[in-house]
């Protein structure tokens, strides 16, 4: 039996704690929702207990597809037991469609469809609003090397074919995607968090957004729409 010790870490939505076994974490997923590094923070009821259970269903998925992840075990609602990572402290992201950040960055319009998709990679750092960096700085910086830059793109692109078709045969267009990964007896394993906090999924017939864009930009019912997404895919929430 697993036993939750000290809290280790308390993140913008989620708060890590230590467990008795020195290779286990629990990580609890709360109601605190935050946009722009931080800046923005609300407190949204349900959206822990639907954060945590998407994130299962979706990490159970991709084990299943032949991706390493961190999970071990649903806990309750609001917590998960996962394997504890040295966690690579960049962000990367996958995009379809133009959106976000990227339609600032080159002046292009939202929406258009990428002949392929982009991988982009991001310094974990609020402070400095998360910037992009490349290849060349994770290695020269050592947050990580060669090898593990092409696992990570590797992993990136193969959970994009898997998760691109779940949400497609749920009537929704993954538009984007931000992961993070770590170092688990020196390999490398998805961690963190799949969820629509950390996604843009639009409805495919109406492009409406179903994920974070609706809280970043006031749209109102942002829970309701991330557990319509939930039962689209066959997520159960209770
Ligand atoms: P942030 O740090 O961006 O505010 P969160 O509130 O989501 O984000 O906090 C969760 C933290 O836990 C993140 O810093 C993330 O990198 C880290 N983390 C996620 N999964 C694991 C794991 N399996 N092992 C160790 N650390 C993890
Ligand atoms: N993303 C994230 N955390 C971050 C930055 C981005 O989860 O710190 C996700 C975001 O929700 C979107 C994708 O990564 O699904 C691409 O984000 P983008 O670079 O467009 O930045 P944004 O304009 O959303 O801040």
């Amino acid at each position: 039996m697993v036993e939750k010790k000290e809290e280790l870490y308390r993140g913008k939505a989620k708060t890590v704690y230590a467990t008795n076994d020195p290779k286990r974490l629990i990580i609890t997923f709360r109601d605190d929702t935050s946009a722009f590094d931080g800046l923005k923070i609300e407190q949204l009821a349900r959206k822990g207990k639907t954060n945590n259970k998407f994130n299962y269903f979706i990490m159970k998925k991709l084990e299943e597809a032949g991706v390493p992840t961190q999970i071990e075990e649903l806990l309750n609602d609001n917590e998960i037991l996962v394997k504890k990572l040295e966690m690579v402290p960049v962000e990367c992201v996958v995009r379809n469609v133009t959106a976000g950040s990227i339609c600032k960055r080159l002046g292009v319009q939202q929406g258009l469809e990428l002949k392929v998709p982009t991988f982009e990679f991001f310094l974990k750092n609020d402070a400095l609003h998360d910037p992009m960096v490349n290849d060349s700085h994770i290695i020269s910086f050592g947050w990580g090397t060669q090898e593990q830059i092409d696992e990570m793109k590797a992993l990136s692109l193969k959970i994009n074919d898997v998760l691109k078709k779940l949400f497609d045969d749920a009537g929704l267009i993954l538009v984007d995607y931000k992961l993070e990964f770590g170092l688990y007896d020196g390999k490398l394993v998805l961690g963190d968090e799949f969820s629509p906090d950390g996604c843009r999924l639009w409805d495919k017939n109406t492009k409406e957004s179903l994920d974070k864009d609706r809280f970043r930009k006031d749209l109102g019912g942002v829970i309701e729409a991330y557990e319509e997404v939930a039962r689209r895919i066959g997520c159960p929430l209770d």
